[in-house]
């Protein structure tokens, strides 16, 4: 027998018994985001590498040491995307949404980064992704702010995570702090690990940003980014706090909050729980308003966000947020014995279905006994089945039994009991 062929490292397979979690998480954000007339958009999977190149910088961890590239057969090289913005941003401009217009979009799809697979760390994984372009002012975004509140309320989450904000400044501000932190840095060299030692001088903010457990106790001394904030990006804070007050949305500034991205000025945050490890980052975004041009296009404000889908799927088990009835995929189950009562068994499915079009019908295939038709009409997780043997073929009745049990088996016509479930099942 030749060698079984597995999945490659941190690419997970979703299978049927969890897709439904999936399906409702997703169902839940494409809802909400309709209702705040958000416009839903698909970009391929590949794009130029320079597209990243550009945009995501290439002094980040992405660039540096996350990214699936490779020639293809023309020799051009490509790359899986490791996130959505930039896609996003090529696709917008490319079709003139851009253009003399505000822009609210949105999207789903898996994202790669070549990283270490561990506990809510993937190398495929899915992010919902939210981007809106040409709104300069405050406004914009406490609104996705105040939807991604929304959407943890609407998942019982609420409780579990909590908003980080922070403020980068413009790109003047930041380069007056970055000479502060540079020397901070280098007075602390010795503390330095290796990448950040290289990053001192190719992009020092993102040291900060390191996870090296070793260097939190100096970075916890840094000068505060906050201390040299411009005017205008000042105001722009201040005035998106007054919305999240009003709103009544707690959060807390992090002033070492900086986000492992180069494109992002003015506001970042992140949503984190404490529930998953160190994988505590759940929801992420902020502002962008210089990546437009600098892919390009014409000076456009912009902010977005994207969410982690297994890391809130993860959340959401573990909490045990899910709705019982998400998980069930069957609420009738139809079994037949005896000759020629599949056919009818397959015509009364039929029936319901027309009747009820949101029941969710099995029809019992592959014959068996009685006994092992129940065991699987059980184990389907339906309310009901539906019996069919030979007599009540022969008389055009159906004999129903409440698999959970609170109610008698009944017997009646098989026109009647389409809506006799339906008074049952909601
Ligand atoms: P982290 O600090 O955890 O590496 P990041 O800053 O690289 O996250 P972003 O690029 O901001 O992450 O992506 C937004 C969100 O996507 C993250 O907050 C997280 O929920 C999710 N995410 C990022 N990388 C992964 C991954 N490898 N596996 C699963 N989810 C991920
Ligand atoms: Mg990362």
């Amino acid at each position: 027998m030749s060698k079984k062929i597995q999945a490659i490292r941190g690419m997970n397979d979703i299978l049927p018994s969890q897709s439904p979690v999936w399906q409702y998480l997703e169902g839940t954000v494409a809802e909400l985001l309709a209702a705040y007339g958000y416009g839903e958009i698909r970009m391929p999977i590949v794009e130029p590498t320079n597209l990243f190149k550009r945009s995501i910088g290439e002094v980040t961890d992405i660039v540096e040491k996350e990214m699936y590239t490779f020639d293809d057969r023309n020799g051009d090289s490509l790359t899986l995307r490791p996130e959505g913005t930039a896609g996003c941003v090529r696709a917008c401009e490319e079709h003139g949404l851009l253009y003399n217009q505000t822009q609210r979009v949105w999207y789903t799809g898996p994202m790669f980064r070549y990283e270490r697979p561990q506990k809510g760390r993937y190398r495929q994984f899915y992010q919902i992704g939210v981007e809106t372009f040409g709104i300069a002012t405050p406004d914009i975004d406490a609104e996705v702010i105040l939807l991604t509140a929304r959407l943890w309320q609407q998942l019982g989450l609420s409780d579990s995570v909590t908003l980080q904000l922070n403020s980068l400044g413009s790109n003047e501000a930041r380069a007056h702090y970055r000479q502060a932190l540079v020397d901070y840095l280098t007075a602390n060299k010795e503390l330095l690990d290796e990448d950040s030692l290289r990053r001192l001088d190719s992009n020092p903010l993102r040291v900060l940003d390191s996870k090296n457990p070793a260097m939190q106790e100096m970075l916890a001394g840094a000068p505060s980014l906050f201390d040299y904030l411009d005017d205008d990006s000042r105001e722009h804070f201040e005035q998106l706090r007054r919305i999240l007050d009003a709103a009544g949305v707690q959060y807390e500034i992090n002033p070492r909050l900086v986000r492992g991205l180069d494109y992002y000025c003015k506001t970042v945050f992140e949503w984190v729980t404490d529930e998953l490890g160190a994988q505590g980052t759940v929801c992420a975004g902020g502002r962008y308003d210089g990546l437009v041009e600098q892919l390009g296009g014409k000076a456009t404000p912009a902010v977005g966000f994207a969410m982690g889908v297994e890391r809130l799927i993860l959340l959401l088990e573990s909490l045990q947020r899910v709705p019982a009835e998400v998980y069930q995929a069957v609420d009738v189950y139809v079994c037949a014995v005896g000759d020629n009562t599949d056919i009818a068994a397959m015509l009364l499915s039929d029936h319901v279905r027309n009747e009820q079009n949101w029941l969710r019908v099995q029809t019992h295939c592959g014959g068996g006994s009685f006994k092992s038709q129940m065991k699987k009409a059980d184990k389907s997780g339906a309310r009901f089945a539906l019996l069919l043997g030979e007599d009540e073929v022969a008389q055009q009745l159906v004999s129903v039994k409440d698999l959970r049990g609170e109610l008698e088996q009944v017997q009646m016509p098989q026109q009647n009991v389409a809506a006799w479930l339906a008074q049952y099942i909601n």
